[in-house]
């Protein structure tokens, strides 16, 4: 699968991301897609309006209204919600204690539980000494679920 998003929008979602910080940022993300789920074509964002009811420094609740609103949007500009991005914000105390690989733009175990068919966008949101903040966005792909069983 290849997923085209236009820079225009990385750029929107790591601003905002910035801006959001020290709590999370969480957007849906509209596309088309092509047969055969070949290409993906990120065309624009939708970012709830009542985002700050709902997020902390530590986790977004979905609630249901947003998937209805982020459809309606997704409808009126030509696309379907394919997935959805969120900022994992870490702060300069984080930034400094945690090893390297905890401060990756990776899916928590929560996030692989909720990704399913759709896509995810991580923003890691590194805040360093001085304050300053720096981002780095990665996507992840629809992941096949495993009905793990220990035997
Ligand atoms: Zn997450």
């Amino acid at each position: 699968m290849i997923l085209n998003i236009p820079k225009k929008i990385t750029n929107k979602i790591r601003i905002e991301s910035k801006r959001w910080f020290p709590k999370e940022f969480y957007t849906d993300l509209v596309g088309t897609i092509s047969p055969k789920d070949k290409v993906l074509n990120v065309i624009g964002c939708w970012i709830p309006s009542d985002l700050d009811d709902y997020t902390s420094d530590s986790q977004v609740e979905l609630p249901p209204h947003w998937r209805k609103e982020s459809n309606k949007y997704a409808e009126s500009i030509g696309g379907v919600i394919v997935g959805s991005a969120h900022s994992h914000p870490y702060s300069a105390k984080d930034t400094l204690c945690s090893p390297a690989y905890r401060l990756d733009a990776s899916p928590s175990s929560a996030d692989f539980e909720s990704m399913g068919r759709e896509i995810i966008g991580i923003v890691a949101v590194l805040e360093n000494s001085e304050g300053k903040l720096s981002t780095t966005i990665k996507f992840y792909g629809p992941i096949l679920k495993l009905d793990v069983k220990i035997i």
